[in-house]
């Protein structure tokens, strides 16, 4: 057969805000519920965030939903999810209250983010978490590294971590790896590695929130985030979410990736998260056999948007075989160049800390 029909998100959607109870005949679906729509080649995947409190009665919604979404023509599988909200209800209170804070316990949470995949953040990442953890050991610091990057987790095999689970402790709740000076926690340990990555979206969402609610970091001095690629919903609300110490950009100098991390720079300055600095990776080429250097992506590019962003400029990474082979075997690299940014993030977060100078009126 030549001619297959499609189904898109907007029918999908659409469907949904149709779709009546016969008995009730009001809307069984909330559409403010709806996290996730997710259509490939005839399957479609909805997550519905529901109250937990609510989620055993909604069983028979759930498969309802389900049938319904199954009988449109074109649709092959369809498989409805719930998720759980974890939100506070509502309390009446004369003074406003913050919200529960996320990771109460961490004093500084750096985010390390990138406009695009593939531009060396969670090498960065994991690198600068090792490299903080040497250098907070001298001073009693502890460090952690979570790895929410939900497209491609790749902190288990930098940390010659993989395939290992975490286990629980007796209050449920995940208890980090251990790993080169590191509390590690990864999507990667809770959504299989060969998992679709059209599947793993919604589910590893939920993970993600898990990881931030529910992870016995203990007392920790500084978190490194290795976030997902790109500037979306799950970005932003990470961002949001999180109380962040500040924010490191990992950029190629190439103009494209550039771009891209324009675009992550302004979305952290939007929910009003400092630009702890831009990083230039694989910058420079240098041949191991002839040792002339080639600039790959062109030179400088990250160096001079830093200046015009006014954003401090924390380094370059060349492109390093021997980073790449270190990265594969999941030996973080102990290099100078890391150890140089390490020493530039901690002086940057201990200027923030700095209480303002008294003014004195006499
Ligand atoms: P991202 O997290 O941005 O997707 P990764 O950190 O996973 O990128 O890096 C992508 C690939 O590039 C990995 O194989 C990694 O080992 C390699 N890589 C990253 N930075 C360098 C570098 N400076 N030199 C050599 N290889 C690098």
């Amino acid at each position: 057969m030549f001619w297959t029909k499609t189904v898109s998100v907007d029918q999908i959607k659409q469907h949904l805000q149709d779709l009546q109870d016969l008995k009730s005949n009001a809307h069984l679906v909330d559409m403010q519920s709806v996290q996730a729509i997710i259509v490939e080649k005839g399957h479609v995947l909805i997550t519905l965030e529901v109250d937990p409190a609510k989620a055993s009665n909604l069983e028979e919604t759930r498969q309802a939903i389900e049938k319904s979404v199954r009988s449109i023509k074109a649709v092959q599988s369809a498989q409805v999810i719930l998720t759980a909200d974890k939100k506070e209800p509502p309390q009446i209170q004369t003074i406003p209250q913050r919200p529960k804070a996320i990771l109460p316990n961490v004093k500084n949470i750096i985010a390390v983010a990138s406009g695009k995949g593939g531009v060396g953040k969670s090498t960065v990442a994991a690198n600068l978490a090792v490299a903080l953890a040497a250098q907070g050991q001298k001073v009693g610091k502890k460090v952690g590294l979570l790895d929410a990057d939900i497209y491609g987790p790749s902190v288990p095999s930098l940390f010659g971590l993989r395939g290992q689970k975490p286990s629980h402790d007796d209050q449920d709740q995940l208890i980090p790896l251990q790993a080169h000076g590191v509390s590690v926690m990864s999507m990667g340990f809770l959504v299989a590695e060969e998992t679709p990555m059209v599947w793993r979206g919604p589910m590893a969402q939920s993970a993600l929130l898990q990881m931030l609610r529910d992870v016995a970091w203990g007392d920790l001095d500084i978190l490194v985030i290795d976030m997902p690629p790109g500037t979306g919903d799950i970005q932003l609300t990470l961002a949001q979410k999180v109380s962040l110490a500040g924010a490191i950009i990992v950029s190629t100098p190439q103009d494209l990736a550039l771009l891209d991390a324009v675009k992550a720079i302004e979305m952290f300055r939007k929910v009003s998260v400092p630009i702890l600095g831009i990083v230039e990776n694989m910058s420079l080429f240098c041949c191991p056999n002839c040792g002339q250097t080639t600039s790959i992506f062109g030179t400088d590019g990250a160096r001079k948007r830093a200046e015009e962003m006014n954003i401090p400029f924390l380094g370059t990474l060349p492109l390093d075989p021997n980073l790449r082979m270190a990265s594969d075997q999941g030996v973080p690299l102990s290099s100078e160049l890391f150890d140089a940014l390490a020493l530039k993030i901690l002086q940057s977060l201990e200027h923030k800390q700095k209480p303002p100078p008294k003014i004195i009126i006499e």
